[in-house]
């Protein structure tokens, strides 16, 4: 039997629904932001991970899937929504004076890694992130990091934290990057086997290390936050006033580096605080990249953006017991008795269907004691009933499923305006009792 490839999985009907109500809420509240959707192809030349992401990081350098296609292109499929977005930028100029300024963009989607599958880490994964380019404002910073926040309080997730940190511009980056090596350097053979490989291309990756020798070595390690320049530090406390401002809790924390090798300045992590997800705790990973729109071949526009692990988050809502509304119940159950109603209990759900109805019927010739039992599954309003009797005298059988009540219709009248008919049987009169009961 085929199998699915490792790492990869089926989102199923029992789940599809959740996955579809988290990205609803996504979508309604990036439009309250003017967030619009941007998809982007999941291949792209290699290049464009190896120079953006990085090639020294783990990403590009042991997680990429790459190939070389037909025509010997270096494809890569993409292990990150960022690149592809920054690229679409460019090559459409949606910098140009015709677009919004910032003009900002989001996307949901899979990427992919090749790393090892566990609960909340798979080969393919997906995100929904958000990108804003062309303001270089620190309220951009905080507006961004404020709709993740939004976001996290709109499915009600509760236990998480903020955690921010900033990587000040590339020269600043580059000194701290030399004291991390003359700090590293005499304890060399102490670190990890990757992060001896780390301390000549990327020390700043031992820093976020997950290896216990690493961590305990990067305790004492130079911080970024002291080799920060006036202007980057300015930019980083104006950050923090308006999230201070905006009632949204945040610690920083010096050891968060981000493994790619794009970000400048602000940085931050939304982490689970309890151990729900448990090692895989980071929920939204984002961070300021101004120079990535240069390097990719657009002008020097700033870009700022956060991308949140789908899976992850599922398996969140599910552990903190976070109730996902359910599929919508089924308007009409059309109850078909006999081989004679084939053909009207076809015309009567087609014709509800055609109202706007949610409507179902039988198509295994079930008995009425096993249909009844799919009616209730399916959270049924109203059935109707057509036998070989009804169809000779021409009727419909009635029941409303919520209060009991039963009665018959023409069939005629049914085919002809099934959504009066509807209307007529499964009306909330409540509503209407409850409004006069009040008096004017
Ligand atoms: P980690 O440190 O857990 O590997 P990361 O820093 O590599 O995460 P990012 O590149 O920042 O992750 O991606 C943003 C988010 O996407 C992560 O916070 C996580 O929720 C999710 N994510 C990343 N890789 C995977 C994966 N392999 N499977 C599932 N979700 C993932
Ligand atoms: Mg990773």
């Amino acid at each position: 039997m085929i199998q699915k490839i490792k790492g990869a999985e089926d989102i199923l009907p029992k789940d599809s629904y959740k996955w579809q109500y988290i990205e609803d809420v996504a979508r309604d509240l990036f439009e309250r932001y003017l967030y619009q959707e941007i998809r982007t192809p999941m291949m792209e030349s290699y290049d464009l991970f190896s120079r953006s992401v990085g090639d020294t990081t783990d990403i590009v350098s042991k997680e990429m899937y790459d190939f070389y296609d037909k025509g010997e292109r270096h494809i890569a499929l993409r292990p990150e929504g960022t690149a592809g977005v920054v690229r679409a930028y460019v090559e459409h100029k949606l910098h140009g004076p015709e677009f919004a300024k910032p003009l900002k963009l989001y996307y949901i989607g899979p990427m992919f890694r090749y790393e090892r599958p566990q609960a909340g880490r798979q080969r393919q994964f997906h995100q929904i992130g958000v990108e804003a380019f062309g303001s270089v404002n620190p309220a951009t910073d905080a507006e961004i990091i404020a709709l993740a926040w939004h976001f996290f309080e709109e499915l009600e997730v509760k236990n998480l934290k903020l955690y921010l940190n900033s990587l000040g511009k590339p020269e600043e980056r580059q000194v701290y990057r030399e004291a991390l090596i003359e700090y590293f350097t005499p304890v060399k053979d102490q670190l990890s086997k990757d992060s001896q490989k780390r301390l000549e291309t990327n020390p700043m990756r031992i820093i976020d290390s997950k290896a216990p020798e690493d961590k305990a070595l990067s305790q004492d390690a130079p911080a970024i936050i002291d080799f920060l320049g006036d202007e980057s530090r300015k930019h980083f406390e104006q950050v923090q006033a308006h999230l201070d401002a905006l009632n949204i809790p945040y610690t920083i924390d010096p050891t968060i580096v981000r493994g790619l090798d794009y970000y400048q300045h602000t940085i931050f992590e939304i982490i689970v605080e309890d151990d729900s997800i448990g090692a895989q705790s980071t929920v939204c990973g984002g961070g300021r990249y101004d120079g990535l729109v240069e390097q990719i071949g657009g002008p020097a526009e700033s870009g700022i953006g956060f991308a949140i692990g789908m899976e992850r988050l599922l398996i969140l809502l599910e552990e903190q017991g976070i109730e996902i509304p359910a599929v919508e119940p089924v308007d009409i159950y059309v109850m078909g008795l006999g081989e004679e109603v084939e053909t009207v209990t076809l015309q009567i759900v087609q014709a509800a269907r055609q109202a706007g109805l949610i409507a179902e019927r039988d198509y295994l010739g079930r008995s009425m004691k096993s249909q009844f039992k799919t009616i209730s599954k399916l959270n049924t309003k109203l059935v109707m009933t057509v036998g070989e009797q009804e169809l000779a005298d021409g009727l419909v059988q009635l029941k409303n499923q919520d209060t009991g009540k039963q009665a018959t219709e023409k069939l005629a009248d049914v085919l002809a305006d099934i959504a009066s008919v509807y209307r007529k049987h499964t009306m909330d009169t409540s509503v209407i009792d409850e409004f006069f009961k009040g008096g004017f």
